[in-house]
């Protein structure tokens, strides 16, 4: 899938916008999302933390639920920012959530610290998700 460069601007400055809400008191490891809906239309998500580790939820997987809950079903772009020199990548547990409501042509936008991105697609990063009743 192709994304214009207004649309890209737009995606990469939300996921920024959406981090600077990071809950991340445990590791410090501050990340914004931004989903993008086929209508164009954009939602934010930040990490958020708990003292209880295994109930704290990715960026991703927060804009995804932002933008299901309010009504969106087709995902066509992610774009994930860390205020770390580092290249996020999305975790195994968000691609899957990702897959549920995009295609395998939906764009993974990555954003490190210094404004340098990466764009590459959901096959690239999770070739095979799992799909219930389908090989
Ligand atoms: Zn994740």
């Amino acid at each position: 899938m192709r994304i214009d460069d207004a649309k890209l601007k737009a995606l990469i400055s939300g996921a920024k916008k959406a981090g600077l809400n990071a809950y991340a008191p445990y590791s410090s490891y501050e990340v914004g999302a931004a989903v993008m809906t086929d209508e164009g239309k954009i939602y934010l998500g930040c990490n958020v933390e708990n003292a209880s580790f295994g109930l704290s939820v990715c960026a991703e997987r927060v804009a995804i639920q932002n933008a299901i809950s309010n009504g969106e079903r087709r995902i066509t772009a992610v774009a994930v920012a860390t205020r770390d020199k580092d290249m996020p990548k999305p975790c195994g547990a968000c691609l899957q959530v990702i897959a549920e409501f995009a295609d395998e042509s939906a764009l993974i936008v990555t954003i490190s610290e210094n404004g340098a991105y990466d764009v590459r697609t959901l096959a690239d990063y999770l070739p095979r998700p799992f799909k219930l009743g389908v090989d």
